[in-house]
């Protein structure tokens, strides 16, 4: 079974990493800008940093047969100052151009600042302008449910935004629901201490259904596992899951929303109705 990791920081990570990656049939990666261990003091850094994830990680990815993708923002965790966000922003559209970006991302929220919110909006406007999908980080543990309402209902309101071309990643058991009801992809994030363990993914599978659902292992700087992603793989193998709705969880879905993007490669192995039909939930919801 080949295997997509939508969510990985391999500027943190070994190049064992990949090698791990590729024995655990992994045929891409992709790597959306964030916070890279520590706060740049120039836009210059950005700069450095956009063209390191678009130069020479697909390089690096290439010597283990992946296929690294990158998406390019300021992300939010260095986006309350707005002089040096507006410096960042001016120069993202030349590498939008590049050949292995996907889109506007990871944007979102931190600490749910008006900062953060204003420097999120002019990505989501860019994005918009540019016709490119957005990959959004919605804040870890107790601002997780403020900032991932703020951003759904800036998104609503706006106008104009298609669900189908957002992904709203970290969703967990309480945010869930509002993102897919309204139409958006979401993402699972896997971290072998903290916050969503394969187990809890699973279950959120089961309740949710398939469709419009992601996960990824977020390789980063803190304690994180790309091989987590094949834990809730082999987790869903123990329940009994049948293998192409696995499949359709770790491969196709990946294929299905990266692919709105013509530089995306992988191919789904079949259309997403058929994947998706009679994959619905499991469980009721709570
Ligand atoms: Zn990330």
């Amino acid at each position: 079974m080949k295997v997509i990791e939508p969510h990985i920081h391999m500027i943190a990570r070994t190049t064992q990493d990949y090698e791990r990656m590729a024995r655990m049939h992994t045929v891409a990666c992709c790597e959306p800008a964030f916070w890279a261990g520590y706060d740049r003091t120039s836009a210059q850094a950005f700069y450095d940093y956009f063209t390191h994830i678009t130069k020479f990680e697909p390089t690096r990815a290439a010597q283990y047969l992946i296929q690294h993708y990158a998406w390019i923002c300021i992300n939010p965790k260095e986006a309350d100052n707005l002089a040096l966000a507006r410096e960042v922003i001016a120069f993202i559209p030349e590498f939008l151009d590049k050949p292995t970006v996907l889109g506007i991302g990871e944007i979102g929220l931190n600490r749910n600042t008006r900062n953060e919110m204003a420097v999120f909006q002019e990505q989501v406007e860019l994005a918009l302008a540019r016709d490119q999908l957005i990959w959004i980080h919605t804040p870890h543990l107790k601002d997780k449910l403020n900032g991932t309402r703020m951003m759904l209902d800036y998104l609503k309101g706006r106008g104009g935004v298609d669900p189908e071309r957002v992904c709203f990643d970290h969703a967990e058991e309480h945010t869930l629901g509002m993102i897919r009801n309204a139409g958006f992809w979401a993402a699972m994030t896997i971290y072998p201490i903290t916050k969503n363990s394969p187990g809890r993914v699973v279950d959120a599978l089961e309740v949710w259904g398939i469709d419009h659902m992601l996960v990824d292992a977020s390789g980063d700087w803190g304690p994180s596992d790309p091989g987590t992603l094949h834990d809730a793989i082999f987790e869903m193998r123990r329940r009994g899951h049948p293998e192409p709705r696995i499949e359709t969880v770790f491969y196709n879905n990946p294929c299905y929303f990266l692919g709105q993007c013509p530089k995306f490669k992988p191919a789904p192995l079949l259309p997403r109705e058929k994947a998706w039909a009679g994959a619905a939930r499991t469980r009721n919801p709570a």
